[in-house]
């Protein structure tokens, strides 16, 4: 029934605007595109994506097989001022120049753009072809290698024959925003006041609360009438920017520093969040507006 509500709130939510590709040359973009969403967990996707584009403007250099010998000083270099100095950073390292060595030898085929009719799902589509690329298959909910597909639309650089076939990338922004608003929400008492503090949890566990949010995702899509990816991209924004994780931004203005595309704002009345109307947490004023996402362990590198 939420779902229901929310999504009728985004009907005739305008079309997403084409994202800027990170390179004018396709085959380096849609590499570009391949090794940020390899390394894009707990991460500012936007700076990520400018610094992986600053350095795909140079097509000569941005080479698999350049990047696959990067070392951690020149991937410092080249990418730092888009990651987190902290305890992940060698782990993107490993993850990004072990793709683009899969790339280098040819074990992860990029030829998606040369394909007349690439298709996402299915046998030898192109969810089956990452979930073989330990940095997409690792994470059994897929969340790199569905924002990689999305990402590829909204760039222009794939048509795919089965766009019904887009997953929604459910991150922990979602999760916060879909539990603040009820479409999610556990079922015993005490895991709803665990989730009052950042809390770690097992990965089954958030797994499972992913693919609610997926479920809860597809029924809202519905409503609204508007495909997954279109979904995806309003609701991320909201989450990150209006649904922020301290003190949610109900009543506006969305965090400066994140800003959202024209298709949020054409939602945002006055600036407040879209759903400042219909969203429980803000009718209610204080219990639900002080969920937070469930924390996972930071051994995992697909969050
Ligand atoms: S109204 Fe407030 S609590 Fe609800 S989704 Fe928007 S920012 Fe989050």
């Amino acid at each position: 029934m939420r779902c229901y509500e929310l999504g009728l709130g985004l009907r005739g939510a305008p079309a997403p605007p084409r994202q800027e590709r990170l390179s004018s040359d396709p085959d380096t973009a849609v590499l570009a595109e391949v090794l940020a969403a390899a390394i894009c967990h707990s991460t500012n996707w936007d700076r990520l994506r400018a610094s992986v584009g600053r350095a795909a403007g140079d097509p000569e250099w941005f080479t698999a097989h350049r990047l696959a010998g990067l070392t951690p000083a020149e991937f410092q270099r080249a990418f730092g001022d888009g990651l987190a100095a902290d305890s992940t950073f060698a782990g993107r390292h490993r993850l990004f120049t072990e793709t683009a060595a899969l790339v280098a030898a040819g074990e992860l085929r990029l030829d998606w753009l040369h394909d007349a009719a690439p298709r996402v799902g299915g046998e030898g589509g192109i969810y089956d072809r990452l979930g073989r690329v330990p940095a997409f298959g690792r994470d059994p909910e897929q969340k790199k290698a569905r924002i990689l597909v999305q990402e590829l639309c909204r760039t222009e650089l794939i048509d795919p024959v089965d766009p019904a076939s887009i997953r929604p990338a459910v991150e922990y922004h979602l999760i916060r925003l879909y539990l603040r608003t009820e479409r999610v929400l556990p079922t015993r008492a005490e895991d709803l006041s665990k989730l009052t503090t950042p809390t770690t949890f097992r990965a089954p566990v958030i797994g499972r609360v992913r693919r609610a949010v997926e479920s809860a995702m597809y029924f809202t899509a519905s409503a609204a009438e508007i495909s997954i990816p279109h979904l995806n991209q309003i609701e991320w924004q909201v989450g990150r920017s209006y649904c922020v994780r301290g003190n949610p931004r109900c009543s506006g203005p969305a965090d400066p520093g994140k800003p959202c595309d024209e298709t949020v704002l054409a939602l945002a009345d006055g600036g407040r969040c879209p759903f400042a109307d219909l969203c429980a947490a803000n009718a209610d004023g204080s219990g639900l507006a002080r969920l937070v996402e469930p924390q996972l362990s930071s051994r995992h590198d697909f969050y």
